[in-house]
């Protein structure tokens, strides 16, 4: 089976990450491309090249170049942090709503972080200086890489945060709820292995901590590599966090991600206009 990702990185002469790539066949539902103005996002798709990736998939390791730039259409990207002793935990994730290596607008620069697809999912690719011209041409693209940065920011704050103040408990029903955001219906395609990794933690301490969840209703059922979930009582388990991130992620999104659009040169800030599926949050 042909490796779509390793085949883009190697035509940009980077090595082969390795990845399990299928053929993609997914329209566009990335939020940060939904929010261009179709001339903007026009300086883009004649370069896009559109892959699929499985779970596992490493699209990006750590002391790699941040090239291609990955546009999600759907799944989940977590990037994990990789320690000296070999544990790793998560920092982020990302799904649609984000740009991987979508930093590499500030110049050539090597990945601090590995990214993993932990859901499968699409994506579009285009190279970097691909990217970085059209960053230069755009007021609207540089509006959403703007956006974007600034709402990883916030989510890294805050998982810094979690992870020095609350509970493992608290922690991974953050982390399913983040991930039942990605997926389209209320059965993670997680396994335990995997929260281990996101979490940080060994996976003794997820076995544990998964019973009780499911004691509280949260995890109804978790066999064969599938989280069921409760949302309305994993919502209560999770720790504050969750919904303080979001709520204020969806705000920037909402109010950010107008479509700024005005015609190359103009000055203007025309008012802000919702995106197709942003919640404005009350
Ligand atoms: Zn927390």
């Amino acid at each position: 089976m042909v490796n779509e990702i390793d085949g883009f990185r190697r035509s940009l002469g980077a090595p082969s990450q390795g990845s399990v790539v299928t053929a993609h066949c997914a329209g566009t539902g990335n939020r940060l491309l939904a929010a261009l103005p179709p001339a903007d996002l026009g300086l883009l798709t004649p370069y896009f090249q559109k892959v699929s990736f499985e779970p596992d998939a490493v699209l990006v390791r750590s002391g790699d170049e941040l090239d291609p730039v990955y546009f999600p259409h759907s799944g989940a990207i977590a990037f994990m942090l990789d320690m000296p002793d070999g544990q790793t935990v998560a920092t982020t994730l990302m799904g649609r709503e984000g740009a991987l290596a979508s930093f590499s607008v500030l110049g050539p620069s090597l990945s601090s972080v590995t990214a993993v697809a932990r859901v499968a999912g699409t994506a579009s690719l285009i190279s970097a200086a691909r990217f970085r011209a059209a960053f230069a041409q755009s007021a609207a693209i540089r509006n959403i890489v703007q956006v974007h940065a600034r709402a990883v920011l916030l989510q890294l704050q805050h998982v810094a945060a979690c992870n020095a103040l609350h509970r493992v408990d608290g922690r991974m029903a953050r982390w399913l709820l983040q991930l039942h955001d990605r997926v389209p219906d209320g059965r993670l395609p997680v396994t335990h292995d995997a929260l281990a990794q996101l979490l940080g933690v060994r996976r003794t301490t997820v076995t544990l901590t998964m019973s009780k969840l499911r004691e509280a209703g949260a995890v109804p059922s978790d066999r064969r590599g599938f989280v069921e979930i409760d949302r309305t009582r994993l919502e209560k388990a999770a720790c504050h966090c969750y919904a303080l991130m979001q709520r204020t992620i969806d705000r920037m999104y909402c109010q950010e991600l107008a479509a700024p659009a005005p015609a190359h040169g103009e000055q203007n800030i025309p008012a802000l206009r919702r995106t197709a599926d942003v919640a404005c949050p009350r």
